[in-house]
């Protein structure tokens, strides 16, 4: 039998030598296979010609049959636009181009036939259609025709011949060879219990539908499999660490839980944190390793749930550790921590890349006999001289800048690996959370505490700064601070520092009666550490910023925040940035500051910002407006998305249906031995052998 996967796609009738390379080099289809898996990304329904005066607002797209008589350019500026009179001899309608005119117009002519495919609307009482596909209808065959798939192409394949078209047809050629059954990958139960299409059908289907309908059970079945063995990966792995590590067992809850919680809390937990608490404290009483990720907004009250936690692990006679990204971070949570807990019997203590050399080994000391109940620290703690005498729980704040790899270092401090609790305030959507951190169970606080009010969020045009000036020196007035943030523009450090200095300078000029504070990331630690204490001690009433404050930082008389040129940020990090405020009683406000002329994506991000204070709504929007491939976090965490044909922003609730299957799986098959999943496990195997594997963060 042909096996797809190892024939190189050179041997494909109408590819040969040099397609081949471009083939490779511009999709990275190699093998017969990588081009069966390259599915069109949209359809055109070529089974229906409308008459023009069919046309109406209300259709989707359509397909017309047709000439142009005249061409027009109309209008200036933005507004200029190249526009067609296109009639079949029942009515005309406008074809319309903002863009590509000149190429439009080289390209087109009149009095020939084309046929249009392009979605119409009314414009001043006439139906007109943007920016329509336009093919010459002689190379159409239109009578046999169902619905055309359309694949995306590079400049450099069309300048060799290799457009959509040409795409089509190597595919073609391709089913040509399969004269056999392509071999079915899901196993009989799940196919006919989920009643899913065969692997055959759907790969011939997907690339060639004769309807909308077929199409879409080809699609379902494809995305379903896809999405499946994600998970599948993700869920028996997560079983197998389970079977192989125990964990401790944090059995009772014991007095300095109990009089930290009855004696010491000045408030009474949120219900989410109460919820939050018990989830942790059931992993913990299990006898096996926790892996929990904590989301929560900012604000939300995280460090609490930490610190309980620890008290846990301090009653059942274990250490504690939390993890912060910066010193500042960790020091702050050092401070918090030793003020809350008062004069309990618990010992805190802090190592950070700073704690001098002299400090360190009677510190050390204290962490191998087990005199140092809870440490606090940065990665300063995973090195390997930083030995605990019974590590029980290790918290990771912020986990974005903490990777896969260092959680893993963390648990080699132990034979019996510690329990994890992972805390973000990036509110990564529970789809991406489930594909990311598959392995984690996922706990959320989805309140804050009571007597919090929401922080007003304005965005303003450049030229409106003045009014804007005045309002921050009302503030200031009334004895709050403010902060000013400037963007990272990566392409050049030098231009992001000048932004900032040119800032800086001018709001010195404006605010000379106040002091100010500057900080940015080339800025060594020390000193960054110095004025970010300054501003926290209120010895600044102003701090001019790049983006290195967005983390967690908190001094709750800041009461503004103004972001400048916002229209660089994402959703997420203007919503980080924006939680730096509003975390004292008084009235917080953000205002972003933007150009005037804005693209609709930035007005939308705009308008999101200022209706909503909800996180995890903003990550929602954020994943359907940038696709997850941008989300933050999912970069830095270095897990790259390639799917071929699920999305998880628009496909959200079959990853969960799919999750819920393999979980079946692995459940009903823990030893990988059962002959009717025979063929999933090969599967499974089969994909993570293949070169361009990245799904997730297992391999
Ligand atoms: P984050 O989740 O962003 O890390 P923090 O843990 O820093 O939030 O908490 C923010 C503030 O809210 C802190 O000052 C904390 O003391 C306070 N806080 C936490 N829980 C409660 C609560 N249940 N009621 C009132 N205030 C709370
Ligand atoms: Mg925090």
């Amino acid at each position: 039998m042909l096996d797809t996967a190892t024939r190189n796609i050179k041997f494909l009738p109408g590819v040969g030598e040099q397609r081949a390379s471009i083939l490779g080099g511009e999709l990275n289809i190699r093998s017969l296979y990588d081009l069966l898996y390259y599915f069109p990304y949209k359809y055109i329904d070529r089974s229906r010609i409308y008459k023009v005066n069919e046309l109406g607002g209300h259709l989707q797209h359509v397909q017309l049959l047709g000439e142009i008589r005249s061409f027009e350019e109309l209008g200036e500026g933005a507004g200029r636009r190249l526009v067609a009179h296109f009639t079949d001899g029942t009515a005309f309608v406008d074809l319309v181009w903002f863009k590509g005119i000149k190429y439009v117009k080289n390209r087109l002519k009149v009095a020939t036939q084309y046929v249009v495919f392009g979605k119409p609307s009314m414009f001043n009482g006439r139906v007109n259609i943007a920016h329509p596909d336009v093919d010459d209808a002689s190379t159409l065959q239109l009578s046999s025709m169902g619905l055309q798939p359309y694949y995306n192409t590079t400049e450099k394949m069309k300048r060799h011949g290799l457009n959509s078209n040409a795409m089509a047809k190597l595919v073609h050629n391709l089913f040509g060879l399969l004269t056999a059954e392509i071999p079915e990958t899901l196993s009989d139960d799940i196919i006919r219990k989920h009643g899913l299409m065969s692997l055959d059908d759907a790969l011939r289907i997907i690339h060639f539908p004769k309807n909308t309908k077929e199409l879409q059970l080809a699609q379902y079945r494809l995305k379903f499999e896809e999405l499946f063995y994600i998970q599948l990966n993700i869920l028996q792995y997560a079983r197998d660490r389970q079977m192989r590590y125990l964990g401790h067992r944090f059995a009772k809850v014991g007095d300095m839980f109990n009089r930290f919680y009855h004696e010491n809390l000045p408030f009474e937990l949120t219900g989410a944190q109460k919820r939050v608490v018990r989830e942790i404290r059931a992993d913990v009483n299990s006898n096996r390793q926790m892996n929990r990720l904590l989301q929560g907004d900012v604000g939300s009250g995280k460090t609490l749930v930490a610190l309980l936690s620890m008290l846990l692990a301090k009653d059942n006679g274990y250490q504690a550790c939390i993890l912060a990204p910066t010193e500042i971070l960790a020091e702050q949570h050092f401070a918090t921590i030793r003020r809350m807990l008062g004069d309990l019997p618990v010992r805190v203590e802090l190592l950070t890349g700073s704690t001098r050399q002299k400090e360190r080994t009677p510190l050390f000391e204290a962490l191998a006999d087990g005199g140092v109940d809870i440490l606090v620290g940065t990665h300063a703690v995973l090195e390997d001289n930083v030995l605990f005498y019974n590590l029980g729980l290790v918290v990771i704040d912020e986990q974005h800048r903490f990777g896969v790899v260092q959680r893993a270092k963390m648990w080699a401090k132990n034979n019996i690996p510690p329990h994890i609790l992972v805390m973000t305030a990036t509110p990564i959507p529970r789809t991406l959370a489930m594909t990311l951190y598959g392995d984690l169970e996922v706990s959320v606080i989805d309140e804050l505490p009571p007597g919090r009010k929401p922080i007003t969020t304005t965005h303003i045009f450049r030229n409106r700064a003045d009014s804007m000036y005045s309002f921050i020196r009302k503030q200031l007035q009334e004895g709050r601070q403010a902060y000013v943030v400037y963007p990272l523009i990566s392409e050049s450090e030098k231009l992001d520092l000048k932004n900032l200095e040119d800032g800086y300078k001018q709001l010195c000029n404006i605010f000379c009666d106040y002091r100010l504070s500057k900080l940015h990331g080339k800025m060594k630690p020390k000193e960054k550490d110095e004025e970010m204490r300054r501003f926290a001690s209120g010895e600044t009433q102003l701090l001019v910023s790049t983006t290195v404050i967005e983390v967690g930082v908190d001094v709750p008389n800041a009461s503004v925040m103004v972001i400048e040129n916002a229209e660089r940020f994402g959703l997420s990090q203007l919503h980080q940035l924006r939680g730096r405020v509003g975390r004292g009683a008084s009235q917080s406000y953000c205002i972003l500051v933007t150009g005037n002329k804005l693209s609709e994506e930035t007005r939308k991000r705009m308008e999101i910002m200022t209706t909503s204070n909800d996180g995890f709504e903003i990550a929602e929007a954020d994943l359907k407006l940038r696709g997850p491939g941008d989300m933050e976090g999912t970069q830095q965490s270095g897990i790259a998305f390639d799917l071929k044909i699920a999305n998880l922003a628009r496909d959200e609730q079959l990853l969960q249906y799919v999750r819920e299957v393999a979980r079946e799986v692995v459940n009903a098959d823990p030893e990988r031995n059962l002959p009717q999943y025979k063929v999933l496990w090969e599967r499974l195997r089969t994909i993570k052998n293949m070169k361009n594997w990245n799904w997730g963060a297992i391999s």
